[in-house]
């Protein structure tokens, strides 16, 4: 398969907060995504109170349904209002704070506690910034991640798991000849050879 149409392409931070200024998020579903819910028992795996990360996580009504269940999820992107539609979408009080670490970085964290979600570009996180997770729910992530980035993407994700940590990860299957994406058209032979 012929990914080389789509190679170059790159879509940059100003573009997506673009998207979500102009309310053009056709890839936020309202409903919980019926692949996490087919293989939450894969994710968990008999465990409880997990720590569970969302990569390039919008306002994904996964995180609130994962933290109902008594996890605790942590988010992390670009958009800032993403993160604030996400706590009013589902009257979740909140809390702002800055991340020392990370200049012009903040963190919207729920009151509860069990939600903190950092508005910065991933490639700012690191384990130091946000510990490693027992679970990774990856869906409209690796996908949305310019072509050139994925090397680095794989490479953080990574580090941020623990040893036993679950990765759920989301893909699209199409001909990456007729669009330029994003969702990207990330091919099973290269996540085998950036997830190992
Ligand atoms: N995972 C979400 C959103 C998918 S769209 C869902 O399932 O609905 C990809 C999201 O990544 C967008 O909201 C975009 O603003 C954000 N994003 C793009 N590049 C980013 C980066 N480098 N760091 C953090 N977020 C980023």
């Amino acid at each position: 398969s012929d990914i080389g149409s789509q190679k170059e392409r790159v879509v940059t931070e100003e573009e997506w907060l673009q998207k979500w200024e102009m309310g053009n998020i056709g890839f936020h579903k309202e409903q919980g995504h019926p692949l996490l819910q087919k293989y939450l028992d894969v994710l968990l795996n008999g465990r409880s109170g997990l720590r569970i990360f969302f990569p390039l996580c919008g306002k994904a009504v996964e995180m609130k349904w994962l933290a109902d269940m008594g996890h605790s999820v942590v988010g992390v992107e670009v958009s800032e209002q993403a993160l604030k539609d996400f706590f009013s979408d589902h009257s979740l009080p909140y809390c702002e704070e800055p991340v020392p670490e990370i200049s012009g970085g903040k963190m919207f964290q729920s009151t509860s506690g069990n939600i903190s979600l950092y508005c910065c570009s991933i490639y700012d996180l690191s384990s130091s910034i946000i510990g490693k997770f027992d679970g990774v729910w990856d869906r409209g992530a690796l996908v949305a991640v310019n072509p050139c980035d994925r090397q680095r993407y794989a490479s953080l994700m990574i580090n941020l798991m623990e040893k036993n940590s679950s990765y759920l990860l989301v893909t699209v299957s199409y001909d990456p000849n007729k669009h330029k994406g994003p969702p990207f058209y990330v091919p099973e032979s290269e996540i085998k050879s950036l997830f190992g």
